[in-house]
């Protein structure tokens, strides 16, 4: 099977549950220590097999890295090790998951060795909202619920628009958010902006 690291929690000293998103679910599993085990790196792609265990959890077995050819540039791993754990943060306790979830993955993880982390993790982030039914982009006010017609918008959690004068924040430009929202393209935003959208999707998914 193939899958995203999602969560390593340790147990014992050495242990760990492994949490993988895969297409259709999200798995948690157990790995006894072994000196010999290749360290299981947050976010990474693997191929594993897993057995079940009728007393305690099922076990994590013949584990192999696939890689990515970003997966040595520190400052972009960096990036998806954050959204996997926002990404396992937003699923964990669901079981069974739609396909979605891993197919964001996989196009996010392909768009990673050409592409800026932060504009790529952006739109994935607005592409899951969107999935949701979470991505506002009726521009309405969270506040009064009025439309917002100014020329910059505010934002608050999971980009939820605002009148900058009802949440007291900085805006954005009105029309970069439309592009943003309606073709999921961080395009119009220069690096200042993509930081400051980075800042609100890292408060969570
Ligand atoms: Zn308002």
């Amino acid at each position: 099977m193939r899958g995203y690291i999602l969560n390593l929690k340790k147990n014992r000293d050495e242990d760990l549950i492994v949490s993988i998103l895969c297409a259709d679910r999200l798995f948690s599993l157990y790995r006894f220590y072994g000196a010999r085990h290749s360290p299981l790196q947050l976010g990474y792609k693997i191929d594993f097999a897993y057995e079940s265990d009728p007393f305690f959890m099922p076990r994590l077995r013949s584990v192999s890295h696939l890689g990515f050819d970003w997966i040595f540039a520190l400052s972009k791993v960096r990036y998806w090790q954050i959204f996997a754990r926002l990404l396992y943060r937003h699923l964990s306790g669901a079981d069974e998951i739609d396909d979605f979830y891993f197919s964001l993955l996989e196009r996010a993880a392909l768009k990673l060795s050409a592409q800026n982390p932060k504009r790529v993790l952006i739109e994935a982030a607005c592409e899951l909202w969107e999935r949701e039914g979470r991505l506002h982009s009726d521009l309405k006010c969270l506040i009064c619920e009025r439309r917002i017609e100014d020329s910059l918008v505010a934002l608050t959690h999971c980009l939820t628009p605002a009148h900058g004068e009802c949440v007291y924040k900085e805006g954005f430009d009105r029309e970069a958010l439309i592009r943003l929202f309606e073709t999921k393209e961080t395009i119009l935003f220069d690096d200042k902006e993509i930081d400051r959208l980075w800042r609100i999707v890292e408060e969570g998914l």
